[in-house]
């Protein structure tokens, strides 16, 4: 195969302003660059070709990863590698540190942003799950204001995210892990482990001390237009004690809820049968103790 490369002319801004400047309506497509590992490979394959790529790698007030009160606030700039390293996020945010672990390559994760990942807006995101399990928040600059966005509402569809144009995501915010709660990700690839899910669970329970759980919250991916929260599967369980046919059930409602296609990894119907076992299992681990990130 032949790979064109398409001119184009490569801004650095060294501040925010000037980035928003940067990205603020002219004609032609510019587009934002963060570690570039989606982006590039779209550009080697002429699906875009923006005549200006503007980078935000003179910025370092964005790759920030810091606790703000309770609140862990993650710079969109911040590498996938270092939100897993992190000992703020692992101790703090243990279900995030794990599925930002569980993206793809060592080379990806080392250059690919925690921005770059939602902004992509790919239904089989690792962290897009997490993220709506953790009820995290989107900060967004624009050239007048900005304004912050439930991560459930960033994802609008395929490929499709709450953002307008000339608007950069600055931030994810994300609340404390609820006292107590047990957490963790799994992620199954069909192919080879390195893969985008073909299914990925996140799930957050919040045992009492009877064992009936009093919160229960459930992110899917990779089987649906967008990363999804399986709120009709959480409902089945919140306040009830997670016996194995409850979980069954709750797997079972989960795989209802979902909106799979099919493609070259599995089909929908596999993908549903998929999260029948992976809801259940992961569930289940969080139960026993067998599993908890
Ligand atoms: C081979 C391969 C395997 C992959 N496997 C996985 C996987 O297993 N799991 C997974 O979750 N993802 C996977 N990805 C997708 C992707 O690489 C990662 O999601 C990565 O986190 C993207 O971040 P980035 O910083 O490289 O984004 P970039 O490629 O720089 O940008 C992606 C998009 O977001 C926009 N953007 C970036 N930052 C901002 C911002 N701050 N504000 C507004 N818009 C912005 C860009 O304009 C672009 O449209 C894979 C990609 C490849 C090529």
């Amino acid at each position: 195969m032949t790979v064109r490369l398409y001119p184009f002319q490569l801004v650095e801004p060294e501040t925010l302003a000037a980035a928003l400047d940067a990205v603020a309506g002219r004609d032609g497509d510019a587009r934002l660059v963060a570690g570039g590992t989606a982006l590039v490979p779209m550009i080697r394959l002429g699906l875009v070709k923006p005549d200006r790529l503007i980078s935000l790698h003179r910025l370092p007030e964005l790759a920030a990863i810091r606790r703000d009160g309770g609140i862990l606030e993650l710079g969109a700039m911040a590498r996938l590698a270092d939100i897993h390293t992190a000992p703020l996020v692992r101790e703090g945010w243990p279900l995030l540190a794990e599925a930002a672990r569980r993206v793809a390559t060592p080379a990806i994760r080392v250059s690919g942003t925690i921005g770059g990942n939602l902004c992509y807006a790919e239904a089989a995101s690792d962290p897009g799950p997490a993220l709506l399990c953790l009820e995290a928040e989107v900060r967004i600059a624009r050239s007048v204001g900005g304004r912050t966005v439930p991560a459930t509402d960033f994802f609008r569809g395929f490929y499709e995210t709450a953002l307008q144009p000339g608007e950069i995501v600055t931030a994810i915010r994300v609340p404390a892990t609820p006292g107590g709660a047990r957490s963790g990700y799994v992620k199954f690839t069909s192919r080879s482990a390195e893969d985008r899910p073909l299914v990925g669970v996140a799930a957050l329970v919040v045992p009492d001390s009877s064992g009936r759980w009093l919160d229960a919250r459930i992110g899917l991916g990779g089987v649906a237009p967008t990363p999804i929260r399986a709120r009709r599967a959480e409902a089945t369980l919140r306040g009830e004690s997670p016996t194995d046919a409850a979980l069954r059930a709750t797997a079972e409602a989960a795989a209802r809820e979902a909106e799979p296609l099919s493609d070259l990894m599995g089909s929908a119907d596999y993908r549903r049968e998929m999260i029948r076992v992976w809801v259940r299992r992961l569930l289940t681990m969080l139960r026993d103790g067998t599993r908890s990130s």
